[in-house]
């Protein structure tokens, strides 16, 4: 059984050609207020430091400056010792995988907004996620990079599958796991 604190660090498989090209990181994008609606610049088809919690296992995004709510009822923010950094790649880059995720400004999460419904948000509950603010992203699938990943169809959410647990899904105040049903199996690079 893997540490699930490690986990996410490891390289193997890591794909550095993937990077070449991508540009700068954009992670000085977003606007530094509380749940400001962040403004995105089309500046760069990567945007590298969105990190893996590891008590919820979702991808989420701390370039905004504050603690970020946790689905974890054990833990109200997310804790990423352990994470490594993670480059989310902009769906106007021309490379495969999936459009349609959007990072929400209320629980800066990554989430998939493709199905036509919001999901289920830490913050925002029921009335689930928002892509305002948002830049369209893009995800990969049995790629080269980390696998993994996976959306959960309660939250809408990226999650981590491999990890020491299935974390803790905003849908019931995170008293259940995300859920793996229906999923891919999603990809993402380190930088
Ligand atoms: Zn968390
Ligand atoms: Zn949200
Ligand atoms: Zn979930």
């Amino acid at each position: 059984m893997p540490n699930g604190l490690n986990v996410p660090n490891e390289q193997t498989g890591l794909s550095r050609r993937a990077l070449l090209g991508a540009g700068a990181s954009g992670a000085v994008l977003f606007t530094t207020a509380a749940l400001s609606v962040a403004t995105a610049t089309p500046a760069s088809a990567s945007q590298v430091g969105w990190l893996w919690c590891n008590q919820c296992q979702s991808l989420w995004w701390p370039g905004n400056g504050f603690q970020v709510r946790c689905a974890d009822p054990a833990n109200r923010f997310h804790n990423s010792t352990g994470s490594g950094r993670y480059v989310v790649f902009d769906d106007r880059d021309n490379r495969g995988g999936q459009t349609g995720w959007r990072w929400c400004a209320y629980c800066q999460s990554l989430w998939f907004a493709g199905n036509g419904d919001r999901g289920y948000c830490t913050v925002n509950g029921a009335g689930g996620h928002t892509s305002a603010g948002s830049r369209g992203y893009r995800v990969e699938q049995n790629a080269s990079g980390q696998s993994g990943w996976t959306w959960c169809h309660q939250c809408n959410g990226l999650w981590y599958r491999l990890g020491a647990t299935d974390g803790a899904c905003p849908l019931r105040d995170g008293h259940f796991s995300h859920a793996r049903v229906g999923s891919g199996d999603y990809s993402l690079n380190l930088a």
